[in-house]
């Protein structure tokens, strides 16, 4: 992971002007946010007020606190890329109440530090994934994709809510068991999908899957591409080409297909898939409306293990790249 390390950050670094210029506006609007509300105060049984950054981890903390928890998600929009998210006077509000606060981290969402170190809101507990799963700024940001960051999310979530709740410990505890035990059938899943498809060669959009094709044991391919998609910058002319022979050519398995991160590029690149009879299956970046953090995950590595089974018996001449040979 290497390589791919440093063209994260090296894609970041092309982006700090607009960063810059991103951050002297959300302290101006945290300004404004802070005159207009004040923090409230909460009785003693009151639901536990929880900010979560992105919305997978807001359905873990409402899994793990049932009742106890009121939870806002602030990235939940299907139709909107978070990379491209800007934080509003209504995201400093919803921090300044929290006493929970759970977000991704490593450049994912640097605007929740930001609101973070401008609040003055009271106690709070803040989670950070990529700090429990010793990631930072420059690493693929798509932690939740990782099938061993959710667990220790988790365990962090207990805890926290446990130590602002002890009354209700037993229940957080039961509850974080029953969690665990249900994120099996992913990890079940996973294994399945490496014993059968480890070494096969796919692509995809965007870096968002990215850590799930590893631990599947698939060799991603085109990663330059796909950080200019999650960057919104421009992918070079050499990158764009040796995609497009990918797909032409077959040299892939499956084209995974960011559709929560798409322009112009990608679309054609779903376009070349299917006319090239490239197996597709689509993957966002956020929770979809009506699943759980499970229930998604599962329905995108069974599409993920029908695309793989389309390739399998398309004529692919890819089985052979799968087994060394270089293209
Ligand atoms: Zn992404």
């Amino acid at each position: 992971m290497k390589t791919i390390g440093s063209l994260f950050s090296a894609a970041r670094r092309s982006l700090k002007l607009s960063t810059f210029v991103r951050t002297h506006l959300c302290t101006c609007l945290l300004a404004v946010a802070a005159l207009g509300f004040g923090h409230g105060a909460f009785a003693a049984d009151a639901k536990i007020p929880v900010v979560a950054a992105e919305n997978f981890y807001g359905d873990a903390v409402r899994q793990l606190g049932g009742d106890r928890v009121d939870v806002t998600s602030i990235l939940s929009n299907p139709n909107q890329d978070p990379h491209l998210f800007e934080a509003s006077p209504a995201t400093a509000r919803a921090l300044q109440h929290a006493s929970l606060v759970v977000y991704n981290g490593a450049d994912y969402d640097p605007w929740m530090a930001k609101l973070l170190a401008a609040s003055t809101g009271a106690q709070r507990t803040v989670i950070v994934a990529a700090d429990l799963v010793g990631r930072k700024g420059g690493d693929n940001p798509h932690l939740w994709y990782d099938p061993t960051t959710m667990p220790k999310v988790a365990r962090a979530v207990c805890d926290a809510l446990s130590a602002a709740d002890p009354a209700h410990k037993s229940a957080y505890d039961a509850n974080l068991a029953k969690f665990l035990d249900s994120l099996k059938p992913i990890d079940a899943k996973l294994a399945e999908l490496h014993g059968r498809y480890a070494g096969l060669p796919v692509t995809a959009t965007e870096p968002v899957f990215g850590y799930m094709s590893d631990a599947i044991g698939l060799a991603m391919r085109n990663q330059r591409f796909q950080l200019a998609t999650m960057n919104d910058t421009e992918a070079s002319a050499a990158d764009i080409a040796a995609f497009e022979r990918d797909l032409r050519e077959r040299r892939v398995r499956v084209l995974i297909y960011n559709s929560q991160a798409t322009e112009a590029l990608t679309r054609r690149m779903l376009t070349l898939a299917q006319q090239s009879k490239v197996p597709t299956m689509s993957v966002t970046e956020t929770l979809p409306p009506g699943k759980t953090y499970q229930t998604w995950m599962l329905t995108q590595l069974d599409a993920l293990q029908k695309a793989l089974a389309a390739g399998d018996t398309s004529g692919s001449n890819s089985a052979t790249n799968a087994k060394g040979k270089t293209p």
